[in-house]
């Protein structure tokens, strides 16, 4: 059974990563955010308890996230394992998840501001199916529309400047003490996450014993190295035009 937790700032890919770990080696990706954005996109209950602090770019209750970490680590229906991805986010989320639940590790992918700021203005979501939605590896044939369900393509409501200081300044304060935390009890390997993806999921895979890559993980890794690269030049051209919906 392989358990591990992987945290780092919003852009710094842990989505990419975790993607690439699962899809390879069988495990389940459970992400927090995610769970979340499902609740809003389809209005259920906590999807309006959540919608208005996720779209600020504020962390919600504990109580909340909590229930909903349990609740969804209480399924089991993983075979292999699970990558937990976008929690615990601050100290009493860490306490609560080292009582509640074994791990092997934590993966941290460690990034500079700068580049987070980058690579969070340019990513894209469709607004009707709530999916992450990569513009740049799997151009939609109608720009600015999901190919699956027709819905326009966003930014995620929290991927904005304003939204993006708040979260750059609760991650400094909140989440770097868990990481002390989690050290004093589980493994905990700081991998650099400017590398590019292949590379990244290969520091990962070394310092935990893990199998190679194989071409699933691969294909993911090219999808997000091709956004990566143009990242740059999305966020220019959104500057200069406000066509793309907010
Ligand atoms: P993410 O996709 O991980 O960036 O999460 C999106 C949003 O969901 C965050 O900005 C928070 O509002 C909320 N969220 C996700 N995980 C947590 C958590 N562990 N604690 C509090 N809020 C969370």
């Amino acid at each position: 059974m392989r358990k591990y937790v992987i945290m780092g700032i919003q852009g710094s890919g842990k989505g990419t990563q975790a993607k690439m770990l699962c899809e390879d080696l069988d495990l389940v990706h459970i992400s927090v955010g995610d769970i979340f954005r499902w609740n809003v996109a389809n209005h259920t209950k906590l999807g309006a308890q959540v919608r208005r602090i996720i779209a600020s770019g504020q962390l919600v209750d504990d109580d909340l996230v909590e229930q909903v970490v349990r609740e969804r680590l209480d399924r089991h229906d993983w075979n292999y394992g699970f990558v937990v991805d976008g929690f615990p986010r601050n100290a009493a989320q860490a306490e609560f998840f080292l009582e509640a639940f074994d791990i092997d590790g934590v993966i941290h992918l460690e990034m500079p501001d700068s580049e987070v700021r980058r690579r969070v203005l340019a990513r894209r979501l469709c607004s009707q199916c709530g999916l992450d939605y990569n513009l740049i590896a799997s151009r939609p044939e109608i720009e600015n529309a999901c190919d699956v369900c027709g819905g326009e393509l966003i930014s995620r409501p929290d991927d904005t400047e304003e939204a993006l200081e708040l979260r750059l300044a609760d991650y400094a304060e909140k989440t770097r003490p868990v990481l002390d935390l989690f050290r004093r009890k589980e493994y905990v390997a700081t991998i650099d996450a400017t590398q590019d993806p292949q590379t990244v999921q290969q520091a990962i895979r070394q310092r935990f014993s893990l199998p190679p890559m194989r071409e699933a993980a691969r294909e993911i890794a090219e999808d997000a190295e091709r956004a990566n690269k143009v990242a740059g030049e999305l966020i220019d051209r959104d500057r200069s035009s406000p066509a793309v919906a907010r």
